[in-house]
């Protein structure tokens, strides 16, 4: 039986490896997570026939628990509220691992009495477990707007706190592993390692999630290859370094696509709190509106137009129809391309995934870095849903939680139209000096409307 365990979390693994693989481009997304869907079936299976398995009821419970859960809210979660669902779920794994830890103390009555590789592992499982749980909480309030998009600190106390919880944290880990078996111990650790989450990712800016969600979600899977460890599981050591190590280079790769430093990051080191709220400010300025019928004739005199889209694309579902605009403008000879931010949308690659959705051809979705050399030859940038990622304050003003961000420098083309609902800020919570620009247009609406009202502009031309 121990063979054909361990056959199956061979197969299981060598199924994540492959779907992981498919996950490297939007056409094999789909087919490489069922792969791995598959693999965590065959894993679970294998777990369920590993000897001396009982509880049978309470295991059927949790599944059925899980399945009632997970598949409806999984099925109809809008495109737009998965970045929040991916931090709840990474967070639920960071969680189990935690609690696992803790039976496992129970059961062995501490871990004195375990291998030294079991105590460490089992220790470092709780310890980022639980920073990981509750840390992608708060992950997913702020992403849910539940909990103010901006840095919430503790000022001068911040570094104080953070250092005290963990510290905290680390003496129990090691009163423990030197023999300490009261469960109180167990639980102090839990709850210093849950605080450390909380208090490190409350301050962490609107802007600066994507990082922090990733990071997460590499420390989940730390946590669960470590857990692997203790329990001997090779199926959780394989999976656990997949999500850990995959986690670690998206986490660096954001990291410097946002040019911060992953421990400025997690120690709060920027969003300094000064952040201007666009709306509710009290102070009202001044922009110039503009129409589509505007926006269309504005177009199609141009020679090159650069769509910049963000968020707002994405909540609106108007890849469809910006692709029907962009073929028009074509047809007359203009030539049409597309800035993709890192960070646009609500999670890596969001743009590139709804523009694919829309058969834009990939040979016009330009990177950043090559499009802002671009802008200054662009005859009009129709900003459709993008904010932060192309607000000019992250280049001028110092104090702004998202200066030293790269963004995509449309203020450098010849005139900018910006397609949103009203002044709203974006995901960081701060103004836009972009709006307020000589060359800016602001077309008000929702983004879908407007580019269908360019199109049928267009058509009338
Ligand atoms: P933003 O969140 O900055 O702005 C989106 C804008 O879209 C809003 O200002 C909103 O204005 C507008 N909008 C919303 N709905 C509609 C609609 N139906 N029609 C038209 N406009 C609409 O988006 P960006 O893409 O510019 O920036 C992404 C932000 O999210 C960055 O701060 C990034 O760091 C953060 N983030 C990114 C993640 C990632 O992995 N990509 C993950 C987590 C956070 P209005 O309400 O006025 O319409």
């Amino acid at each position: 039986m121990t063979t054909f365990i361990a056959v199956l979390y061979i197969i299981s693994f060598a199924l994540f490896i492959y779907g992981l693989m498919g996950l490297t481009g939007p056409r094999t997304a789909v087919r490489g997570n069922w792969i791995a869907a598959v693999g965590m079936g065959i894993a679970v299976i294998a777990t369920l026939l590993t000897p001396g398995m009982s509880n049978w009821l309470l295991i059927a419970l949790g599944v059925a628990i899980g399945v009632v859960v997970g598949v409806p809210s999984a099925r109809k979660v809008k495109m737009t509220a998965m970045p929040q669902m991916v931090a709840l779920f990474n967070g639920v794994g960071g969680g189990a691992v935690a609690l696992i830890a803790w039976v496992e103390f129970r059961t062995t009555d501490g871990y004195a009495h375990e291998p030294a590789y079991v105590a460490i592992a089992s220790l470092f499982a709780a310890i980022v477990g639980s920073i990981s749980f509750w840390g992608s909480n708060i992950a997913f309030g702020k992403l849910q707007e539940l909990i103010s998009g901006r840095p919430i600190t503790l000022g001068k106390l911040q570094q104080p706190v953070n250092a005290l919880v963990l510290i905290a944290a680390v003496v129990l880990a090691v009163v423990i592993a030197t023999g300490g078996d009261a469960e109180l111990l167990m639980i102090g650790l839990l709850v210093a390692a849950g605080v450390l989450g909380v208090v490190v990712v409350l301050p962490i800016g609107g802007a600066d999630m994507p990082v922090v969600i990733s990071l997460l979600n590499a420390l989940t899977g730390l946590s669960a290859a470590a857990m692997g460890l203790a329990l001997d599981n090779t199926a959780l050591i394989v999976a656990g370094m997949i999500v850990g190590a995959s986690g670690s280079i998206l986490t660096n790769l954001m990291a410097k696509a946002m040019n911060r430093s992953i421990p400025a990051i997690v120690a709060g080191g920027f969003g300094g709190g000064t952040a201007v709220a666009s709306s509710g400010s009290g102070e009202v300025r001044p922009v110039r509106s503009t129409s589509a019928s505007d926006t269309a004739i504005q177009m199609a005199y141009a020679n090159k137009v650069v769509v910049v889209p963000g968020y707002g694309m994405a909540v609106a579902q108007a890849q469809h129809v910006v692709r029907e605009m962009a073929k028009l403008l074509e047809a007359k000879g203009i030539t049409v391309a597309y800035a993709i931010h890192p960070v646009a949308g609500r999670m890596p690659g969001h743009m590139n995934v709804l523009l694919a959705e829309a058969d834009v051809p990939y040979e016009q979705l330009k990177e950043m870095d090559e499009i802002n050399s671009e802008f200054a030859q662009t005859d009009v940038a129709l900003v459709i849903g993008a904010n932060d990622v192309t607000n000019p304050a992250a280049e001028t003003d110092p104090g702004s939680p998202i200066y030293g961000m790269p963004i995509l420098k449309v203020n450098h083309s010849r005139s900018v139209i910006v397609l949103k609902r009203s002044m709203s800020s974006g995901f960081a919570g701060i103004d836009n000096e972009l709006f307020y620009d000589a060359k800016t247009s602001m077309l008000f609406g929702d983004a879908k409307s407007s580019v269908g009202e360019i199109v049928e502009e267009l058509k009338a031309l």
